[in-house]
């Protein structure tokens, strides 16, 4: 363990706040209370950034942008730039990615180290009076004990059978961030988010992918409005989806392996990615005398304040069953925080948070879909518009992909309140904010409809597609 003789002595006192893991929920969580002049203490097992900044959010954006200046060159032409074909250079695309990732892990150590938090290098386990035993790299344990516990130890992909991990041919999205080449061929199990990113990604930069998702969808939890013109241009770059359909392990062969579908065609490839979710990693984490419960999924259970049945042990961020979204981490961290400082803490509403998919063409959307505002007994008005006719779409060239409102229908008629806002197109994770707000302020059609977009952006999209609920568009 990496820690000097004063700190030593300083151990021996307690913190206020032993937090446990150094991904956003962890590190949010000592940066906020550090900020409010808390001593803590984070013991992060490997490196400071967690999954998001090392194996995750980070990296995953970094290589769908690699993907996005390849398209613009590729397309350069229809815009009177005249380049040569483009072609990828893999070694400087996984270099950029690790610069990148390099520099915000510096950047988040920097500040723990400004806030003067106390970062133990070491595998932490709670026992029994808030004790946290740190095992580091040589075996040696070191206790801390805290005045309050953060448990946000984050999560690992989760496999399935039949497809064993060996990081060359079968990977999961832990490999793909440590590759230094690019497969011809990928085969990618699971349409989720992480699936339907490295689709779009990998056909981006000439891949011959395939996409296999069991159940009938993909990205289920999104509106399907919205997911249709993603699935199409997936389709349409060369992306053979099947959806519905089940896989029976994988035959390696002399270089890659032949998947075998059930029912359906053996796919021969040079790489399969198993993108099937990801479990919590709460094995031997907490002693059972501590009162903290584990379910059955290995999720810590926690009330909507984030608290444990152990007092003054809270859990947050993958490690829990709540979305598992660095800034949901980022806002749990912030909801214990506050606690601890005797603060008003209000509960998270997840049916309101933001959801951000990365694909060509983006997927973003706050709020409940049209669907689950029925399920929920609104009565509900719907307004949905393509990019067709916004001037700052076509200008880039982008114009696939939909913005779709949900409001509820007053018993007058006339639409009320914003229920979700749900969008696909270009750079929509950029202007969900707009929905978002609406949909959390409780905003009405009407007190978004009187708000001024500029012109042109592709705000304007947003603001065009709630002005057609009051009865009169713009432009549409
Ligand atoms: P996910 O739950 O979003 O998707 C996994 C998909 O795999 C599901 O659609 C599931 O039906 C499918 N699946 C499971 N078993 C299968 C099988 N045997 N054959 C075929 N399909 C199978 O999980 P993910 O995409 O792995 O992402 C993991 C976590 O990371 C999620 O919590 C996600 O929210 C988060 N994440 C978020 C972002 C983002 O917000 N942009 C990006 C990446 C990951």
């Amino acid at each position: 363990m990496d820690i000097g003789i004063e700190e030593v002595v300083q151990l021996t006192d307690p913190f206020d706040v032993v937090v446990i893991g150094a991904g956003p929920g962890g590190y949010a969580a000592a940066l906020y209370g550090a900020a409010a002049g808390l001593n803590i203490a984070l013991v992060e097992k490997a490196t400071v950034g967690g999954t998001c900044l090392n194996r995750g959010c980070i990296p995953a954006k970094e290589l769908l942008e690699a993907a996005a200046v390849h398209r613009a060159v590729a397309s350069a032409a229809e815009f009177g730039i005249v380049t040569s074909a483009p072609s990828v250079d893999a070694a400087r695309l996984f270099a950029r990615k690790t610069e990148v990732v390099d520099k915000l892990v510096g950047g988040v150590s920097g500040l723990l180290k400004n806030r003067k938090v106390t970062v133990l290098e070491g595998t932490a386990r709670l026992g029994p009076d808030h004790v946290v035993a740190v095992t580091g790299g040589d075996g040696s344990t070191t206790d801390v004990v805290g005045t309050n516990v953060i448990l946000a130890a984050g999560s690992v992909p989760r496999t399935i059978p039949g497809f064993e991990i060996d990081g060359g041919v079968v990977l999961t999205s832990d490999d793909v961030f440590e590759l230094d080449h690019l497969p011809d061929r990928v085969v990618i199990i699971g349409g989720g988010v992480i699936g339907c990113e490295f689709a779009s990604m990998l056909c981006d930069l000439g891949a011959d992918v395939t996409l296999l998702e069991a159940l009938p969808g993909l990205l289920l939890a999104a509106d399907p409005d919205v997911v249709r013109p993603l699935q199409r241009s997936l389709a349409k770059r060369g992306v053979k989806i099947s959806t519905g359909v089940r896989v029976n392990g994988h035959t390696p062969g002399t270089t890659g392996t032949t998947v075998h579908v059930e029912g359906g065609d053996d796919i021969e490839t040079d790489m399969v990615i198993v993108a099937t979710g990801r479990r919590p990693m709460s094995d031997d984490l907490v002693d059972a005398s501590t009162g903290v419960v584990v379910d059955g999924h290995g999720f810590v259970e926690v009330d909507d304040h984030c608290r444990t049945a152990a007092d003054g042990v809270y859990a947050v961020g993958d490690v829990i069953a709540t979305p598992g979204l660095a800034h949901i981490g980022f806002a749990e961290a912030m909801l214990v925080v506050k606690q601890i400082l005797g603060e008003r803490a209000v509960p998270i509403d997840y049916s309101g948070v933001p959801w951000c998919v990365y694909t060509q063409p983006e997927v973003a959307w706050a709020g409940l879909t049209e669907q689950a505002a029925k399920d929920a007994g609104y009565d509900v008005v719907v307004s949905k518009h393509p990019w067709g006719g916004t001037s700052r779409a076509l200008i880039i060239g982008e114009t696939e992909g939909t913005v779709k409102v949900v409001a509820q229908k007053r018993p007058d008629g006339s639409p009320g309140r914003i229920l979700g806002v749900h969008l696909s197109g270009p750079w929509v994770t950029e202007q969900l904010g707009a929905g978002y707000f609406s949909v959390n302020w409780e905003a009405t059609v009407d007190d978004v409809a009187s708000l001024i977009q500029p012109h042109p952006t592709l705000s304007e999209n947003f603001g065009e597609t709630v002005l057609a609920l009051t009865g009169r568009g713009l432009h549409t």
